[in-house]
């Protein structure tokens, strides 16, 4: 994510901000991917603290016009977390754009979204033919860690939901394209086993005992579904890290030149092994604080591989070049 500057005076903005250090109101405009000083925001700004600018008065922006359900107000919690969880929506729908996928130059379908509370029934997160649906109640941070560790997951987070289901979609949306689907199945292999099985599968067997030798979670070995997003959700991770690591102008030997883009690389090899670089460094730095790792995963030649594919088809983007 990059780092913005302030439209009113001196310093930088970070993408959450819904004012200057001063106090002067400011909305993010997610065309321009620059911060201004003047209305119309977007109709949730009061609502869920949404920063983003709306076309026109009273309207939504961009992020929140996706939300076709919003959270059941009664449900404790409910709005906190809805607003947490448009939060993570908007900086990956931020990143996505930096490959044009549903900014206004994108003709293709966008994603719509139902975001769910909880009451005694868990919603299942999920993507149907570009309908994903997100439990807003994982933005509660009890409920999240607790479900990390029910399921054993190294890492659980908003941004890594909507990542991941975010890449369901828009795998179909590249499934529509007549060279994507022969390509996909000779590496991740073939969809069209039977899904529901291969999770229950999944949940009843556990991952095959070398999943670490082909896959980055064990997730990802449930399903050629699973790995796809598991994969992409990498590649978003390791993409935006490396971002965000230029945009703070922290330095590194492993940077390529001074104004390195990390969205604008071609080379998914050179990208991955920049971001993994900074990775396990940066997981260093995190257990000075005690933490958890920032990256707690390991790239493996055959993730390298699916990596680099994910990397080629998202990077050509919503326009297909
Ligand atoms: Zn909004
Ligand atoms: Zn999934």
């Amino acid at each position: 994510m990059r780092v913005f500057t302030n439209p009113v005076g001196p310093g930088t903005l970070w993408f959450d901000n819904l004012a200057t250090a001063d106090g002067t109101p400011v909305g993010y405009d997610p065309q321009a991917r620059t911060f201004v000083a003047s209305p119309p925001y977007c109709a949730n700004r009061e609502v869920i603290g949404c920063n983003w600018i709306a076309p026109d008065p009273g309207a939504f922006c961009r992020s929140c016009a996706m939300t076709a359900l919003a959270p059941d107000r009664s449900i404790f919690n409910a709005m906190p977390n809805w607003a947490l969880t448009e939060a993570a929506k908007r900086w990956v729908l931020d990143n996505l754009g930096r490959w044009s996928w549903f900014r206004p130059e994108d003709r293709g379908t966008r994603p719509v979204f139902h975001m769910l509370a909880e009451g005694p029934t868990p919603v299942s997160m999920g993507h149907i033919e570009g309908v994903v649906t997100i439990s807003v109640a994982e933005a509660d941070e009890v409920v999240r860690t607790t479900r990390r560790q029910a399921l054993d997951e190294p890492y659980r987070t908003m941004i890594g939901h909507m990542r991941h289901e975010i890449a369901h979609m828009l795998w179909w949306r590249l499934s529509l394209r007549a060279d994507f689907l022969d390509a996909f199945r000779a590496l991740f292999g073939d969809e069209r086993t039977d899904y529901q099985a291969a999770l229950q599968r999944h949940y009843n067997d556990g991952p095959p005992p070398n999943w670490r030798d082909h896959y980055l979670t064990s997730y990802a070995s449930a399903h050629p579904h699973e790995d796809w997003a598991e994969t992409a959700a990498n590649l978003l991770h390791l993409t935006d890290i490396a971002d965000s690591f230029a945009a703070a102008d922290l330095h590194a030997p492993v940077l390529p030149e001074s104004g390195w883009d990390a969205y604008a690389e071609t080379d998914a090899a050179r990208l991955i092994h920049v971001s993994a670089t900074l990775a396990i460094g940066i997981n260093h730095v995190n257990r000075s604080m005690g933490l958890s790792d920032l990256y707690p995963f390991v790239v493996t030649g055959a993730a390298h591989r699916k990596l680099a594919f994910v990397h080629e088809w998202l990077r050509r983007g919503a326009l297909g070049r």
